[in-house]
């Protein structure tokens, strides 16, 4: 249903920071003109299929809202003089308010008003989602500067039948078997939480674009947080049996050391895939347990899906002080931090799409590898390590250990377990094990019928 057009348009190099710069203006939400401004930009860069859901459309336990749309917010005061402006900043209107237009005191008006006394210069990010009402952000200072007397507020906003908007990127592989990379699209102007994860995410898929086809078909989804992902996996439950790996990406763009959220299981191949690579990248890192918080990690990981996706990350959400507020602006993130993250996710991937476990072909005694012309004869007691890569690969491939299990047991590195088995594949002395399906929900299925 949903597959690629034709690649089109330069897709080798990105400017992450760029990118990030025209996004960072964009009024976004979980649906609206925001949303689809975003992936038109994205879609500069890659092929993006863009999806549209109808509001009102049942997707697994929710119901696609409302359609939000917002032109213009504003509080002023007696003189007319706006006092808070939505001009100046899209984080000063709480998301999905209802249109107002009334004038009433500060009395009137204070619980309306969102701000964060413990950082009195920055302005709180805000959303009332699923249930009516309005509401305006602001720093404190600013409140504090308000002397009391009538006041208009305008909320020019329509919340109306329209659509929620998804897109995909699909990176064509040598198989169907699938790794999932999601990043959500549904906040404003906040740089590392939302918009580092899209420039990460664009900039992967237009390298593997532009590269030799990957193992793995790799599928982006650039979707509204939570509603967004409920209705792309409503929408795409035949394809779920098919992922292998899957990572959300969000706050990569900031100072902080990396943190990789593991999977509900924790041993999942993308689990251990990032810890490989985490450890082999030298940068400091942390890796955390799953916890039913976050991002769309949360419905992948849920009882009927239990999808393998894992989270990357560098500042933990919700755990910095400037998270969800003005101060995740466009100096929080660096070029430097986003190409380090670029690079963390692109290994993490990678050995994610090498991973696979391989079966020995003439698994009695050790073939002769000389006759096929793969036996070297090292002098003395110095066996090369491609020697002995081989003698492990096929000695571990009894259908039980994946080559992860094979570079840790060996002590040599994935990168010469994983090209030792191709070459023993080509050799007809191993073959991939086919991956077994996920079995979505067959669990839950019998209890839920
Ligand atoms: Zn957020």
């Amino acid at each position: 249903m949903n597959d690629p057009p034709a690649a089109t348009g330069a897709t080798s190099v990105v400017d992450a920071t760029a990118l990030i710069e025209r996004l960072y203006p964009i009024c976004r939400s979980i649906t609206g003109e925001g949303v689809r401004a975003t992936l038109s930009i994205i879609g500069e860069h890659l092929p993006v299929v863009v999806s549209e859901v109808a509001s009102g459309t049942p997707v697994l336990d929710w119901v696609v809202p409302p359609e939000w749309n917002i032109r213009d917010a504003y509080i002023a005061d007696a003189s007319g003089r706006r006092v808070v402006d939505f001009n100046a900043s899209n984080l000063h209107i709480v998301s999905y308010s209802v249109p107002v237009h009334a004038r009433m005191t500060l009395d009137q008006l204070r619980p309306h008003l969102h701000t964060l006394p413990d950082h009195p210069d920055w302005v709180p990010y805000r959303t009332s989602y699923y249930d009516e009402s309005w509401g305006f952000c602001l720093s404190q200072n600013q409140l504090d500067a308000l002397v009391d007397g009538i006041f208009e507020v305008r909320i020019d906003s329509t919340l109306a039948p329209g659509s929620l908007t998804y897109g995909e990127v699909v990176v064509p592989g040598r198989s169907d078997r699938e790794i999932l990379v999601s990043a959500h699209i549904c906040h404003p102007s906040l740089c590392d939480d939302n918009l580092s994860g899209v420039a990460v995410a664009v900039s992967l898929a237009a390298a593997l674009l532009a590269g030799a086809p990957p193992r793995h078909t790799f599928r982006f989804l650039f979707a509204p947080g939570t509603i967004g992902s409920i209705t792309w996996l409503e929408r795409n439950r035949e394809r779920l049996p098919r992922i292998d790996a899957g990572l959300t990406l969000t706050c990569l763009g900031d100072d902080h050391r990396f943190t990789y959220k593991r999977t509900h299981s924790g041993d999942d191949a993308i689990d251990r895939c990032a810890a490989v690579a985490l450890a082999e990248s030298g940068y400091p890192y942390q890796l955390i347990d799953y916890f039913p918080y976050g991002y769309d990690e949360r419905q992948y990981n849920s009882p009927g899906f239990r999808l393998p996706v894992g989270s990357l990350m560098r500042g933990r959400h919700g755990a910095f002080d400037e998270y969800h507020t003005s101060a995740d602006d466009l100096g929080f993130v660096s070029a430097e931090r986003i190409a380090e993250s670029v690079a963390v996710l692109q290994r993490v991937l990678d050995i994610a799409d090498r991973e696979r476990t391989m079966l020995n072909l003439v698994p009695f005694g050790e073939p002769q590898l000389g006759r096929r012309g793969l036996y070297r004869a090292v002098g003395g007691t110095d066996i090369a390590d491609a020697q002995m890569a081989m003698l492990w690969v096929l000695h571990l491939s009894d259908g039980d250990h994946s080559l992860l299990d094979i570079a840790d047991r060996s002590g040599l590195s994935f990168d010469s377990i994983e090209a030792t088995a191709e070459l023993l594949e080509q050799n007809a002395l191993v073959r991939q094990v086919e991956p077994s399906p996920n079995t979505i929900g067959a669990a839950i299925e019998e209890e839920h019928p």
